[in-house]
């Protein structure tokens, strides 16, 4: 059985924003655990784009909707290459193989006689992809997330019998973990508590999709195709890809992590369309928050958009995990600041972790001949030891429960706990007597290995930060030993050498 987890199919009318950079950072990170703890992935990326947004789009640039989705999502993958993403699969919906499995898909719902011809009136946000209640019902009526105005559509459509499902979905968005946070669920529990309508799943008038196979003029509206992504994902670099062979190959999906914005389609459509095709709903739909700007919503008229790429030259890759990480809450909004983005690398980062490392590798190699010390049981009880046990638990609780910015606290709680108990015991006054060297080694030996502990609890948060602490402790993580067990305390080897310290990270400069 594989774990499968997916970020949203991003939207191909623009390059990343700092938005998606987040999410797809969150599923990086639980997937790097998952794998370490032993689980097989399947990490899920990649793009949509279908749909009347980007065909205008491309057809405001003068090119085809083809050679614009090729162009954006080549960006897409290099981005994710930059960050160092560790997805599995990279799915393009305007693929062949995705297509296959939307047409197969389309015929298991028509067996369930869910799919009939009607009439779609009504008001329509292009940006959104989306008929949208137009409460004044004019047409200066804007979207409220797009601020531009709506247009009205009167065509035939298919539609899909979403309200046959109302008692499914109803027990379905009930279930203790399929939807988090628990405010998201609330809302959608509110949103089908007024009645499912059918909705929708195909246009006349856009060329830019997947054709209906038995409608000539009807293509897929953009999120009925879209959704399928995840599935046809699965079996995308099979020779033989179908709906099946996604459904062998690792469906459902335990984690669908997305922006709040686009739990409906989540959370209510997408069962009802799996249950009409025989299929498994996904376990946990996860709707994350939005990100401000100094406290500032970012909008391209505001001219206040971070450019993802921008942090990750000036800052490289760490320091911006951390920061995502650590400093939201997974579900709630998120705020970035610069101030506080400097202050937070240089306190948890630099001051408090590679200090640590620093000095105390400093010290070690200064009165031990370049090597970690013997494993001296001086005391008769080791606290850091106990310490540290307790931190690598509450970590593995914490990640288990995707509150990721709780686990990155357990790792700078142990670092803190460990200069404490350096500041406390001052090796550097005892060394002056000859007496003390066994306490001494005890000392520096236990705050080396609780260093060891806490770089390779970084190793599914920031892989680059926690290969270095390793680096810089003598290479001791094994590949091929599990990762969880290399936290058991004590495994840091007496007398094995210490390289020249340098520093893991470098502290940042508020400008
Ligand atoms: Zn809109």
């Amino acid at each position: 059985m594989s774990f499968v987890i997916t970020t949203p199919l991003y939207y191909v009318n623009d390059k990343p924003h700092l938005g998606s950079v987040y999410t797809t950072i969150i599923c990086d990170s639980i997937s790097r655990y998952k794998r370490l703890i032993g689980e097989d992935v399947i990490f899920i990326t990649g793009v949509d784009e279908h749909g009347l947004k980007i065909q205008r789009t491309a057809n405001e640039k003068g090119i085809e909707p083809k050679i614009h989705c090729d162009e954006i999502s080549e960006i897409f993958n290099i981005n994710w290459k930059n960050w160092d993403i560790s997805y599995d699969k990279f799915i393009r919906t305007s693929s062949i193989n995705h297509e296959l499995v939307v047409n197969e898909f389309y015929e298991r719902v028509k067996e369930s006689d869910d799919i009939y011809m009607g009439v779609q009136k009504g008001w329509y946000c292009v940006g959104c992809e989306e008929f949208k209640d137009n409460p004044d019902n004019s047409a200066t009526y804007k979207c409220p997330i797009h601020q531009k105005n709506l247009e009205w559509k009167n065509e035939e459509n298919l539609f899909f019998r979403l309200s046959k499902y109302q008692k499914q979905i109803e027990k379905i968005i009930n279930e203790p973990s399929f939807i988090e946070p628990i405010e998201r669920k609330n809302e959608i529990i509110n949103f089908v508590s007024r009645g499912l309508k059918d909705f929708s799943i195909s246009r006349t008038n856009v060329s830019w999709g997947i054709p209906v196979p038995d409608h000539n003029n009807h293509t897929f509206y953009v999120w009925f195709d879209a959704l399928l992504g995840y599935v046809s994902a699965i079996s995308s670099d099979t020779k033989e890809h179908s709906l099946e062979k996604s459904i062998i190959g690792g469906w459902p999906a335990d984690i669908h992590l997305i922006g709040k914005d686009i739990l409906r389609f989540h959370a209510v459509y997408w069962p009802a369309m799996l249950i009409s095709a025989g299929m498994k709903v996904p376990k946990k739909v996860f709707g994350h928050g939005f990100l401000t700007r100094e406290g500032q919503k970012m909008g391209k008229s505001l001219g206040n958009v971070l450019d993802p790429d921008l942090l990750l030259s000036k800052y490289g890759n760490d320091p911006v995990r951390w920061y995502l990480i650590k400093d939201i809450s997974l579900g709630n909004d998120g705020d970035f600041q610069d101030k506080r983005f400097v202050d937070i690398i240089n306190n948890d980062l630099a001051n408090t972790i590679g200090n640590l490392l620093n000095r105390t590798s400093s010290m070690s190699r200064k009165w031990f001949d370049n090597k970690v010390p013997d494993n001296e049981k001086i005391s008769s009880e080791n606290k850091l030891k106990q310490l540290a046990k307790i931190s690598v638990e509450n970590y593995h609780e914490k990640f288990n429960k995707y509150k990721l910015d709780l686990a990155a606290n357990e790792v700078l709680n142990l670092a803190i706990n460990t200069n404490l108990y350096l500041n406390d015991n001052q090796p550097w006054l005892l060394i002056k007597e000859k007496d003390n060297l066994p306490i001494v080694k005890e000392i520096i030996y236990n705050v080396l290995e609780s260093t060891r502990i806490i770089g390779l609890l970084l190793l599914p948060l920031l892989p680059e930060l926690s290969s270095k602490i390793d680096s810089q402790l003598g290479s001791l993580y094994k590949k091929e030993i599990r990762w969880d067990q290399q936290l058991k305390w004590g495994l840091l080897i007496s007398n094995s050498s210490l390289p020249k310290p340098s520093p893991v990270i470098n502290k940042l400069e508020y400008e």
